[in-house]
């Protein structure tokens, strides 16, 4: 078994899992339509709208985000969607859209780029769409899309529901669900909510909600209607993953202790910040380079590319020895690229000594 100190496993999710929500988890089970859940359910309400920024309910399902992918996409389109695809997480919505039998029109922007106001604006023109899916954080290649301009822009058009993938983005950076208008928003609990895997989050607007009343075929296990009437009320839809919401509950109270969630993004855009400083100081001098452009960074993930001759492997290997986990690079940037997952309750002071390390095995 391999195990390691707190503070030194970089993955993009699952993040490090901070040693008291660890400990959260060990209470005993209670009844799920008890007054215990009830509370715990209560209890994380409010908090849960200060992280997603709006007043709307937001409700928790046990399964990972994708779940909430396909939920966005069964009850958010009816007929046809644009999907913006920039990476591998942009990919992943459109086949989910396309496997739940809805019709695709794609918008391809090369790895690391993000989609242009105006080349959306144009694409949804021409494509006659009813719901645009896009991907904010883009994991894969460490991109950050202009998501409230891109909400503007969907917002010109007359019933185009906006389905927003937030997972590496919620929690970690702004995502202002109730002033830019987002239609469905979702998250993991393993990535900037530095939870164990096993939780997806998510919030619908009005909109949404009346839209999926009318799509009959969305199924029934991921109905975002019945999923935001439970959590209304206080329940859960079915048997939720008790010990996943103890956790999600000690969590919300830490985000409240460290200031709340403005202190939260606060200390990953420093982390974003002192990865940059990194790069274009050490880094250079080794031929490392971001992938997205200045502007366009993930406040939680660095996706770096690799001087000519170096793989991830060996590298990945190498904090592995010294007991530091980070990523290789994904789907086509697997070899020529390493990713640093710097969200959740990471420091600044931990990311710096990783980013020394990576100095001493570049060398
Ligand atoms: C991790 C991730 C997902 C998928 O999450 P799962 O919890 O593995 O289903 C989706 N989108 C993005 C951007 C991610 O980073």
């Amino acid at each position: 078994m391999t195990t390691h100190q707190f503070g030194r496993f970089f993955l993009p999710g699952p993040t490090d899992v901070h040693p008291d929500i660890l400990a959260a988890m060990a209470r005993p089970m209670i009844a799920h339509r008890g007054k215990d859940m009830t509370a715990v359910l209560n209890a994380i309400a409010d908090p849960m709208k200060k992280v997603f920024r709006t007043e709307k309910t937001v409700f928790v399902g046990s399964c990972s985000a994708t779940g909430f992918m396909e939920m966005a996409v069964r009850c958010g389109v009816r007929q046809r969607c644009l999907s913006l695809v920039s990476g591998a997480f942009g990919e992943r919505f459109a086949a989910i859209a396309g496997a739940t039998g809805r019709e695709v029109v794609r918008l391809d922007v090369p790895l690391g780029k993000t989609v242009d106001p105006e080349v959306l604006r144009d694409a949804i023109k021409r494509s006659d769409v009813d719901a645009v899916t896009l991907v904010h954080s883009e994991t894969s290649t460490g991109a950050l899309a202009p998501l409230e301009e891109l909400s503007k822009v969907v917002h010109e058009f007359d019933d185009v529901m906006l389905l927003v993938d937030a997972v590496t983005s919620m929690a970690g950076s702004p995502v202002e669900t109730d002033k830019w208008n987002l239609d469905f928003v979702l998250t993991g609990s393993q990535k900037a909510m530095a939870l164990p895997p096993g939780l997806a989050l998510g919030a619908a607007s009005d909109r949404m909600l009346a839209r999926a009343k009318t799509i009959p075929e969305k199924g029934a296990y991921l109905d975002v209607v019945a999923y935001h009437e439970a959590f209304v009320e206080g329940q859960p839809t079915n048997t939720p993953a008790v010990s996943l919401f103890f956790a999600l509950q000690r969590q919300l109270e830490r985000i409240t202790a460290e200031g709340g969630i403005e202190a939260r993004w606060a200390r990953h855009e420093a982390m974003l910040r002192a990865t940059e400083k990194w790069v274009a100081g050490p880094g250079a001098r080794h031929g490392v380079s971001y992938v997205p452009v200045a502007g366009h960074r993930s406040w939680t993930v660095s996706c770096l590319k690799l001087p000519e001759g170096k793989t991830s492997k060996p590298i990945t290997d190498a904090f592995l020895k010294e007991g530091w986990t980070i990523g290789s690079g994904y789907g086509k940037l697997k070899d020529n690229t390493i990713r640093i997952g710097h969200m959740g309750d990471h420091t600044v002071a931990g990311l710096t000594d990783l980013l020394n390390l990576l100095d001493r095995i570049l060398s």
